[in-house]
């Protein structure tokens, strides 16, 4: 929970809030009483619609997908005006969300105006999409993980695979964010053809659509079978390790307990 001093914070707030998956229920209570104690909430149209009930009578301003960047430098300016302002990401806020970028906005305004007083910055966590399929397929993340975002919006391709080769060869189970999108619907194959250079035809493969949201959408697959399977911009793909194994239709990758304990 927010606590009593940043109750009695001064005007001229921005809070950086993390609603979650989807529902209600999976924000925490501190980002809730953020979005309460503020006068403007500023968001992604997608991730505003979701949450109707935090939201009434609040003076609301959503935007579309890419216009990130003004929406945010809308926050700061309304801050700077000592206004109390959340903004509001979907899933965590510092998980390819609005927390970077709204640090890198106050940096330059300091620049801009030196020695000036600039309003004080929260960054209230969500559950991320990661933890959100995670819990839906088993437990997959159990070992180590690297987290690829295959979007190219603002990285280039080739750093992309890079990381995914890396990543692959040294057998991390490997989560992907922004698997495909209208623009790049090939992506996704040729992570899937990359990864395919490391790992087995039967390595695990959990595809979460929609996690916590209404139709979600859970398949446990493998790299060779997941070819047809249906993959969004609203989904996550989560590739096992070489240990990884399908129980009961989950996914489940090995801490290691068995080496140690009798279980
Ligand atoms: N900040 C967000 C991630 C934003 S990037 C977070 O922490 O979750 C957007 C990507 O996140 C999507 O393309 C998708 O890969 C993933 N994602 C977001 N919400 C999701 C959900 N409810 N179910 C599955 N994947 C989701």
């Amino acid at each position: 929970m927010v606590n009593k001093e940043e109750k009695n914070l001064p005007k001229g707030m921005l809070y950086v809030v993390g609603t979650g998956p989807g529902r209600v229920e999976h924000i925490t209570p501190a980002a809730q009483e953020a979005i309460r104690n503020s006068d403007v909430i500023v968001g992604y149209d997608t991730y505003i619609d979701l949450i109707p009930e935090l939201l009434s009578g609040k003076n609301v301003m959503s935007t579309g997908m890419t216009q990130e960047v003004d929406r945010c430098r809308k926050a700061v300016e309304l801050a700077l005006d000592n206004q109390v302002v959340t903004v509001i990401s979907g899933g965590d806020p510092g998980v390819y969300a609005m927390a970077g970028l709204v640090f890198e906005l106050l940096q330059s305004e300091e620049k801009k105006r030196p020695g000036q007083p600039l309003p004080r910055l929260l960054v209230i966590p969500g559950i991320s999409a990661l933890n959100a399929s995670a819990s839906r397929l088993g437990a997959p993340l159990m070992h180590d993980f690297a987290c690829i975002s295959l979007s190219d919006r603002l990285t280039p391709w080739n750093i992309i695979e890079k990381r995914l080769h890396a990543a692959a060869g040294a057998d991390f189970v490997i989560v992907l964010y922004n698997p495909r999108s209208k623009g790049r619907a090939g992506h996704i194959n040729r992570a899937r053809g990359i990864i395919g250079k490391y790992r087995a035809g039967s390595t695990v493969v959990g595809i979460v659509k929609g996690a916590m949201r209404e139709h979600e959408t859970v398949i446990v697959t493998d790299l060779e079978s997941m070819k047809d399977s249906d993959i969004d911009m609203q989904t996550t793909v989560i590739f096992g390790n070489s240990r990884t194994f399908v129980w009961n239709d989950l996914m489940i990758t090995p801490r290691g307990y068995e080496n140690k304990f009798e279980i």
